[in-house]
């Protein structure tokens, strides 16, 4: 069915430009997912995309769901919806989260919370696209939503930096919004911090730590694609 808004902005695949959908079925073919889950850590295979013993920390991520590389169609896809919010993209990225997410052995009871932007970046973009993904994602998984946390720091990119400088970056970028009254709903609390893409690990590593410190008794970390 044809819709006004169909007609107004025709569904054109994010990739090659075909008439039709988003992601048309030669693209959507192109895509790569995970096949075998990783630790957030190490990045090497984990079973249920749980961090491996050797790897776990009081303050760090707990596992790691992602759903495909970051390349080929995903990557434009991401990119366009990061600059630009293009209407009904984020329905496709959720879809491949949805349909992966059966590989992964995270705590049912978790709530979701995005990666936050700085309140500057924020208002330049007009949205936050982890906010936008964590609450499509938890209307998906019937899961609470929770946007607790902030960005004290306006971080420069992360693109183009090393892991170290990466993780230099993002030190102590994040705190919890409302310290006293988040913090004792976080209490106990299972945690799935979600973002577009994840990399080195290092901005949801950060955020695990403030979280955990905050008291949430586990952090996941939830992304589109890897990096
Ligand atoms: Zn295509
Ligand atoms: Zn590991």
């Amino acid at each position: 069915m044809t819709s006004l808004l169909n007609l107004i902005f025709p569904e054109r695949c994010i990739d090659c430009h075909k008439l039709g959908s988003y992601l048309c079925k030669s693209c959507f073919e192109k895509v790569e997912f995970i096949e075998k889950p990783v630790c957030p850590v190490c990045q090497r295979q984990a079973i249920g995309g749980k961090t491996h013993p050797g790897c776990s920390g009081k303050y760090k991520l707990d596992g790691l769901i992602v759903a495909c590389r970051y390349r080929g169609p995903i990557r434009v896809a991401i990119q366009k919806v990061k600059y630009k919010w293009v209407w009904d993209i984020e329905k496709i990225l959720v879809d491949l989260v949805a349909g992966q997410i059966w590989k992964f052995d995270f705590p049912q009871d978790s709530i979701l919370v995005p990666v936050p932007l700085h309140i500057k970046r924020k208002r330049w973009r007009g949205f936050n696209q982890s906010e936008i993904l964590a609450k499509t994602l938890a209307k998906n998984f019937k899961v609470g939503f929770a946007d607790i946390m902030i960005r004290i720091i306006e971080t420069k990119t992360q693109v183009g930096l090393t892991r170290d400088e990466r993780k230099k970056n993002i030190k102590d970028a994040f705190s919890i919004r409302h310290p006293e009254l988040d913090s004792r709903s976080l209490r106990g609390q299972n945690i799935i911090i979600v973002d577009d893409v994840y990399t080195s690990g290092a901005t949801m590593g950060e955020c695990a730590k403030v979280l955990k410190k905050a008291g949430a008794k586990s952090v996941w970390g939830m992304a589109v694609a890897l990096g």
